[in-house]
């Protein structure tokens, strides 16, 4: 890469796309959307927007070539887009976007002994890492998958996440038919199972029978012995793994239900860098490890994984609400990884964003396809742009 693909200018785009229903499914009693568009679930106590909210970052080098990267917007998201434009993207104007690594580690000390290593700070750093590697890997004509060590298949199993319906029968009806189009584990959210989660737990086992993959998302919810005896009956209906079943603080109450044995805990959405998952993998805290490229960029989720293989711990990726940028990331990413059983396919958001990038991306008959053109294989399309609720620009 010569210098005159030198970082050129560094534009953000707060994305606002409306949805029928909210996250989690239709509004609970005592739940309500306040005036700023966001409710607050009662079942976990944590806040959603009322739209899907992402952020988009897009870098021009001198030579026209552009980078598009996304990360993590579900709250205030403009705290991201000003990360960027105060602090990352000054100092990555007139930058050599040919090494991402090294960016990412000199912005990612900027902040550190003020203590921002994580939260929204991460949140900037990984959709600026983002762009950074699509912009290489477009300079170069190769998909990322290369730039990481090379891509094992373009089809990567899926596991269907989250059933927003409003009764257990709706949910139950929705996973067959889900399942009738090929995919062979679901996930569902045990906060909104309001007639119980080991009932729940048993309609889908019946309703799906003994071959599927039932994992429970516990929402970060339990006390570690409640949780583990909840797990212990949910085991009886062959749970296969138990998401979050404790507070992220609580770092012993997770290793204790993982010590318990009754099923794999799978951990790791909320998380960022290897130096908040070092600390967990060591506990043993984590039977599986579900990183989420939105908050981790490229360079961590890949050092992430690493530190993974060395526990012998599989990866299944986590995909939250993406307009299809950072979930192109995550499948690039994840297509290169050797123990990778599922990577998550929350199917009420990717279906619907799917017409917002370009590329040969999707997932169908229970497998993602990988997306094949060079970077991210993947660009906003101009559809996107009719969601912008704010942005951002800087030129050097
Ligand atoms: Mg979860």
């Amino acid at each position: 890469m010569t210098q005159l693909d030198a970082i050129r200018s560094i534009e953000t785009f707060v994305i606002s796309l409306p949805r029928e229903v909210p996250y989690l499914g239709p509004l609970r009693e005592g739940e309500s959307i306040n005036a700023r568009g966001y409710l607050v679930r009662k079942g976990n106590k944590t806040i959603y927007p009322s739209t899907d909210m992402s952020v988009l970052i897009k870098i021009t080098a001198e030579s026209g070539l552009v980078g598009w990267g996304e990360t993590y917007g579900i709250a205030a998201p403009e705290a991201v887009t000003s990360i960027i434009d105060e602090l990352l993207g000054p100092v990555l104007l007139r930058r050599d976007p040919a090494t991402p690594r090294v960016l990412h580690e000199e912005l990612y000390d900027l902040m550190r002994v003020r203590g921002f290593f994580g939260g929204y700070y991460l949140d900037a750093l990984a959709g600026v890492d983002i762009a950074i590697w699509d912009l290489l890997g477009k300079s170069l004509g190769v998909p990322l998958s290369t730039l990481l060590g090379g891509r094992r298949s373009s089809h990567l199993p899926a596991y269907v996440s989250g059933l927003p319906r409003a009764t257990l029968q709706e949910r139950c009806d929705m996973a067959v038919e889900l399942i009738g189009r090929g995919y062979r584990a679901v996930k569902f959210a045990a906060v909104v199972s309001d007639d119980g989660v080991v009932r729940e737990m048993a309609a889908l086992r019946e309703a799906l029978g003994p071959d599927i993959q039932i994992f429970a998302d516990l929402h970060w919810k339990y006390s570690a012995p409640d949780a583990i005896r909840l797990i212990r009956r949910l085991a009886e209906y062959d749970l296969a793994c138990a998401e979050a079943p404790c507070q992220p603080e609580d770092l012993e109450g997770q290793a204790a239900v993982a010590r318990s044995g009754y099923t794999p805990v799978a951990l790791g959405e909320e998380l960022r860098t290897v130096f908040e998952y070092r600390p967990r993998f060591e506990a043993r805290a984590m039977g599986i490890i579900q990183p989420e490229i939105g908050h981790t960029g490229v360079t961590e989720f890949m050092q992430i994984c690493d530190m993974a293989r060395t526990f012998h711990i599989p990866v299944m990726p986590h995909a939250s609400i993406s307009c299809g940028i950072f979930m192109a990331a995550s499948l690039q990413a994840a297509s290169t990884l050797q123990n990778m059983p599922f990577h998550e396919y929350q199917h009420s958001i990717f279906d619907k964003n799917l017409p917002l990038v370009t590329g040969d991306m999707g997932c169908s008959d229970g497998f993602y396809h990988v997306p094949s053109g060079p970077g991210l294989g993947v660009a906003p399309s101009e559809a996107i742009f009719a969601h912008v609720r704010s942005q951002t620009s800087l030129r050097g």
